[in-house]
């Protein structure tokens, strides 16, 4: 095989959204896999919808991503001669034609059309214009659009698609297209097609949406003299209503800015926006970079419309559930030296970084990213709730203060009292603090849970969490006892 040339070719006409990235993460998977090249192409041509700001945003994404190109970007206004070329040699080989029709005219006959129950398409009034009259029509100084002339002939035209198998269309349900507008710039069509055949590119995988596109475009390379490249058409992302996932109507959550922010693994949402519309054909779920480009293929790919199944307003699973458990297997399971510079991220952005956890205090970082990643779903939870470890300003939540503070007013005298045996610790480890702390329930005449609970509260801020006495000895004496003392501060 050819070395197989790939492209990824956004609209910068808004951010990089789940779909446009998993566009990208199949493309890239497959040159990955072939050893093939990647090429970034912003489709920039409808500069009314393009903005620097979305070509900024999808860069910036892919870079997140890991989704890495190998040449470009290139930008398609940088190309606009060459679509012109194309477009004008069309013209002087009669593979396209000048139609002066208006737009009124036009619409009248498509109601006249729709009335009499006949096909809406165009008629091709303008297709058999004789030189003179086209000629005549220009020196009248009336406007016109160019359309492509689809050979006459029997049959129908199709493809093979990598996903969908055998696709085609008779001759006869092609209208003349539409391929210059009337203020002579190109259709996205034909600029498309132009720029993938100088790219040289062989395999075009892209969303189902642009299948309308493909039959016309199979046009458009035989009369340039161009091979077709190979297609594979993904399904489309829906919600859970069958609704076609975009910005409009479900905002942010669809942006992948939007994870990162959140505090998403990189590889995490990748692994999660693969399986949106492939499978290895096993029950695999958790794929390794190495693994993925291994196990993917293009004839895996979907055939159905995939769901992005997330459940609004829901803060702990405020995305589709599968993301956050791909992404909770990852932020538990790596190596913690792999997850401690996102960490450190995470730290930085909430002004929890402290310098010497890069230093003296490393081995303590590690530690305590181990200890605690067990419950967390996200990076920015060490953040949260995992504040009381990088900070002495920590809240403390509502429901453990009620339940384990508040309702035990003993508490106010037993955790001061346990903070001064704890002070006087020669060696403050996991076997000496929880002796005292059970000696101190006894003393109490209460359930050893009840100190533990309360401390835990206190200590941390959470309901929650790692065993109470590694919590501790991590934590450190000086800040146990200081934060044990304050307890009766909690009460009213
Ligand atoms: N620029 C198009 C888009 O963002 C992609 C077209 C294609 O892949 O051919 O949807």
């Amino acid at each position: 095989m050819p070395h197989p040339r790939l492209r990824f070719p956004p609209s910068p006409t808004g951010y990089l959204h789940i779909g446009g990235a998993r566009t990208a993460l199949y493309n890239w998977l497959y040159v990955k896999k072939t050893g093939g090249t990647l090429v970034l192409r912003i489709e920039d041509t409808d500069t009314d919808r393009s903005s620097e700001e979305s070509i900024a945003g999808i860069i910036e994404g892919l870079e997140w991503l890991g989704i890495d190109w190998d040449e470009g970007p290139y930008f398609q206004t940088d190309f606009s001669a060459d679509h012109r070329r194309a477009a004008d040699k069309l013209l002087q080989e009669g593979k396209a034609y000048r139609c002066f029709c208006t737009r009124e005219e036009l619409e009248k006959k498509r109601e006249a059309a729709l009335a009499a129950k006949q096909n809406v398409g165009y008629d091709g009034t303008c297709r058999h214009l004789s030189e003179d009259q086209v000629e005549g029509k220009l020196e009248a100084g009336l406007d016109s659009v160019l359309r492509f002339k689809v050979p006459e002939r029997q049959g129908k035209i199709g493809y093979h698609d990598e996903v969908l198998g055998r696709i085609e269309s008779s001759y006869a349900e092609i209208d003349d297209f539409v391929i210059v507008r009337s203020n002579g710039s190109p259709l996205y069509l034909l600029c498309n097609v132009v720029d993938d055949i100088r790219d040289r590119i062989s395999h075009v995988v892209r969303g189902q949406d642009h299948m309308t596109n493909t039959i016309k475009q199979l046009l458009l390379y035989e009369a340039l003299g161009a091979p077709v490249p190979i297609f594979a058409h993904m399904p489309l992302t829906l919600d859970t209503k069958k609704a076609k996932i975009s910005k409009r109507s479900h905002g942010e959550i669809v942006a992948v800015q939007f994870y990162r922010d959140n505090g998403f693994l990189p590889w995490a949402f990748n692994n999660f926006l693969v399986l949106l519309g492939w499978s290895p054909g096993d029950d695999r779920e958790i794929f390794s970079r190495e693994e993925l480009i291994e196990a993917f293929s293009l004839d895996r790919i979907n055939k159905s419309a995939s769901i992005f199944n997330y459940r609004k307003g829901d803060p702990k699973f405020f995305t589709d559930p599968k993301a956050i458990a791909i992404n909770e297997h990852y932020l538990r399971t790596i190596p913690v030296e792999e997850l401690a510079p996102q960490v450190r991220e995470v730290l930085i952005d909430h002004g929890l970084w402290h310098d010497d956890y890069d230093g003296a205090r490393h081995r303590w970082f590690l530690d305590t990213i181990e200890l605690i990643r067990s419950r967390f779903h996200v990076l920015t939870d060490f953040a949260t709730m995992g504040r009381a470890y990088f900070s002495d300003e920590y809240e403390i939540e509502e429901k453990p203060l009620n339940k384990n503070v508040l309702k035990h007013p003993g508490l106010k005298q037993w955790l001061p009292e346990l903070a001064d045996d704890y002070e006087k610790l020669s060696d403050f480890s996991v076997e000496h603090t929880e002796k005292l702390a059970r000696v101190c329930a006894e003393q109490a005449g209460v359930k050893p849970g009840v100190i533990i609970n309360g401390m835990r509260t206190v200590v941390t801020g959470q309901l929650a969490g790692p065993s109470m006495f590694d919590i501790l000895v991590t934590i450190g004496q000086e800040k146990v006892v200081s934060r044990l003392k304050k307890t009766p501060q909690l009460y009213p």
